[in-house]
């Protein structure tokens, strides 16, 4: 099922979402892009992605393997 960004209504990816659960919890219902994570966290997209690719590298199952 795709899920949207609560803010602005984008499709999210899977590693957006991910990242919502990562940064949220595990209990969340409302999801949200990458930008507006960043926003939402007061950091950058950028800095989100890196943090993406670590959690990535470190197996994390929330996010789609390379
Ligand atoms: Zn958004």
């Amino acid at each position: 099922m795709k899920k949207y960004c609560r803010e602005c209504g984008k499709v999210l990816h899977p590693d957006e979402e991910g990242l919502s659960v990562k940064l949220l919890g595990h209990d969340i219902t409302e999801y949200f892009c990458i930008d507006c994570l960043a926003r939402k966290m007061g950091t950058t997209a950028d800095r989100l992605r890196e943090l993406i690719e670590r959690y990535r590298d470190a197996g994390c199952q929330l996010f789609t393997p390379k």
